[in-house]
């Protein structure tokens, strides 16, 4: 496996490879790998000829009081696990290789990049569907891979890719937990062991709206209160969100449907978790 910082080589890299008639794999993350990442990556490799897997803490898609500076980083633990996962390229550009000098240039998903997540973390999705859209430039992969944990991005990247007609296939795979529900995220190294078992709440109150629905609750509201009774007994937990929408569009629903996603996002202490689980009712 090849560690490649520079935006221009890996590009020159791909077209080289692309002209040959490979397919490329390509796993976009902010590093500090876990088996969530992993599961992407292992797709890629089984799927395409050759797996780019980028890692970039993307600053632009970080509010100014949000966690960029301390986001966990280990370039090396990461090389290792990609590469264990079959990668054969990282690409981990430093910030003076992703924006150099004034950079004028954004990527805006309008409406369902402002709702949900988008609502609390003005310009977050701006910032991704930015790095995004310059990373498959450079990386120029036949199929992308992203993860249902972000739910929201994945439906946002989507629809980038479709209305900007990017010559790219969107592949999206399940959520990776712990074996105690806890979805895997880079963020979970924050939490104290207090805070990792005040988070167990998080898939805890999705189990219980599956339960509920199960049961026949077709009003989205009911379930959102019973949820939010459930986290709010926990005393370091704060709800940000909690929303129940169209799993293909993120639209609001008023009767529990076809194919919904059930979001949320909780912080636990300081830091902010996000879970969700999709249904087809
Ligand atoms: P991140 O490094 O958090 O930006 O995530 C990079 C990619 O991995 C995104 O497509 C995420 O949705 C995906 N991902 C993160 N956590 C998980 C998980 N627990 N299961 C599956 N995919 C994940």
């Amino acid at each position: 496996m090849k560690l490649i910082r520079n935006p221009k080589q890996i590009q020159r890299c791909s077209l080289n490879l692309r002209s040959k008639g490979k397919r490329i794999g390509f796993v976009p993350t902010m590093g500090y790998l876990h088996e969530g990442h992993l599961s992407l990556i292992r797709r890629s490799v089984k799927e395409c000829d050759l797996t780019v897997v980028s890692i970039y803490v993307n600053p632009l898609q970080f509010g100014p009081r949000e966690d960029f500076k301390r986001y966990p980083r280990n370039l090396k633990r990461d090389m290792m696990l990609a590469a264990a996962a079959g990668a054969d390229y990282v690409f981990a550009p430093r910030d003076i290789d992703m924006y150099p000098g004034e950079f004028l240039t954004a990527v805006c998903v309008d409406k369902i990049g402002k709702i949900l997540c988008g609502s609390s973390r003005p310009g977050h999705f701006t910032g991704v569907t930015t790095v995004v859209t310059k990373l498959f430039n450079i990386v120029l992969p036949d199929i992308a891979y992203f993860g249902q944990k972000d739910a929201q991005q994945a439906v946002i990247i989507r629809k980038m890719a479709k209305d900007l007609n990017m010559p790219v296939t969107i592949k999206v795979l399940p959520t990776a937990r712990e074996p105690d529900g806890l979805a895997l995220s880079s963020r979970n190294a924050y939490l104290n062991p207090s805070q990792r078992q005040d988070a167990l709440v998080i898939y805890k109150s999705l189990r219980k709206a599956r339960q509920l629905i199960r049961q026949g609750e077709r009003n989205p509201h009911t379930i959102v209160i019973s949820i939010k009774r459930l986290i709010q007994r926990v005393d370091s937990a704060r709800i940000d969100y909690i929303n129940i929408v169209d799993a293909a569009d993120l639209s609001r629903i008023e009767k529990i449907k076809g194919n919904i996603l059930i979001a949320l996002a909780v912080f636990i202490g300081k830091f902010r978790l996000i879970d969700n689980i999709m249904l087809r009712v």
